[in-house]
């Protein structure tokens, strides 16, 4: 399956939810779920009772819609986590938390995680001093990730404008001028996105 390149506002119009995947935009009164509340599509206005598969499914495709993980990805995704110990959900969690596209969107290095995915792999960033173009790769404690030198002239203001917007979670530091990220540690409980209902969304591939 290949890359979702329709309406980003149309994901969030589907879940019901901000899902913040415009930067900015996301913020302002343009935001199109503010407009419309009310699912995409001809019968979008229309609501139906929810079946419990459907309650499952639309928080799976919540989660895989913030992060922009797809499917095949997101199923192993949730293998990983259920051979960790402790809670499945937050151990799945934990581990989108960890790419390095929600790095670099966290510490407040690009506006979306689309965007950050997008410098990742247009070669910005090295990590632990080496080139890295894989969004994907899952960063561990102890990681550095800095803007490379060729590009930092370049990104120096996208990212203070867009640090501005997001405050540092507890497990990342940043060093602004020299537009590098320390992993500090891995995401504690407070750091997880509370409004993701990982227990649905484990139940759902325990069917
Ligand atoms: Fe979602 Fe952002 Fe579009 Fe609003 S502006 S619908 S939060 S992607």
């Amino acid at each position: 399956m290949g890359r979702y390149i329709g309406s980003k506002c149309r994901l969030c119009r589907r879940e019901g939810v901000k899902l913040f995947l415009k930067g900015d935009r996301c913020y302002s009164d343009k935001c199109a779920l503010s407009r419309r509340p009310y699912a995409p599509g001809q019968h979008g206005r229309f609501r139906r009772r929810a079946t419990q598969f459907a309650i499952h499914l639309r928080e799976k495709q919540k989660a895989k819609r913030i992060y922009g993980v797809r499917e095949a990805q997101f199923r192993r995704y949730v293998e990983m986590a259920k051979k960790k110990k402790g809670v499945t959900g937050e151990s799945l969690l934990k581990i989108l938390e960890r790419r390095l596209d929600n790095v670099v969107y966290r510490a407040g290095f690009a506006f979306s995680r689309d965007q950050a995915r997008q410098l990742i792999t247009h070669g910005h960033f090295l990590v632990n001093g080496r080139h890295l173009n894989v969004p994907s790769y899952l960063t561990k404690e102890g990681d550095i990730i800095e803007v490379r030198p060729q590009s930092k002239d370049k990104l120096r203001e996208l990212i203070k404008g867009a640090s501005e917007r997001r405050p540092l979670p507890s497990w990342l530091n940043r060093d602004l001028e020299a537009l590098r990220i320390q992993v500090a540690s891995e995401p504690s409980l407070e750091d997880l996105d509370q409004s993701i209902q990982t227990s649905l969304i484990v139940e759902f591939y325990s069917r």
